[in-house]
């Protein structure tokens, strides 16, 4: 289903032009339009998800084996030294576009860029109580 007014929609069906380095029936592989690292590249579905809340199963299931595809492809074509691969979820979490995507972004030794959060810090009691929150 697409979502009327959503831009990542009108992407990945193709009615809005983008630099596609991928597509099958399910999702269009797209590069960032203000790319982190050369390569950056968006995978989008082309059925419409807000985010991994909302994502079928049977579509989530196909995004990783996509992206192992092209972190393969990409760092054989880019020569870069590693990837990062991730995805946000709401707007505390860095979503800024509500339509499921994840990011590809290759690394390059030289890139400057960082992925890094720095610990909260929790004591091991509040490890558990965390653990059993959500087991509990
Ligand atoms: P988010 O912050 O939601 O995880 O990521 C949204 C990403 O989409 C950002 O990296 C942003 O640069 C990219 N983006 C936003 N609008 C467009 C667009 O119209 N075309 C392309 N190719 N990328 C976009
Ligand atoms: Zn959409």
């Amino acid at each position: 289903m697409r979502e009327e007014d959503c831009i990542f929609c009108k992407i990945a069906n193709g009615e809005i032009p983008s630099r596609t380095l991928y597509e099958d029936d399910d999702f269009r592989v797209i590069l960032d339009l203000n790319p982190v690292t050369k390569g950056h590249a968006l995978i989008l579905p082309k059925d419409h998800y807000r985010n991994l809340y909302e994502i079928d199963d049977s579509t989530a299931a196909k995004v990783l084996p996509l992206a192992r595809k092209m972190a393969v492809t990409m760092t054989e074509k880019l020569g870069c030294d590693g990837f990062n691969v991730f995805q946000n979820n709401n707007e505390i979490a860095g979503q800024t576009v509500f339509h499921f995507h994840m990011h590809l972004v290759p690394r390059y030794d030289d890139d400057s860029q960082s992925f890094v959060m720095p610990p909260c810090g929790m004591t091991e009691e509040q490890l558990d109580a965390v653990r059993d929150a959500i087991v509990g």
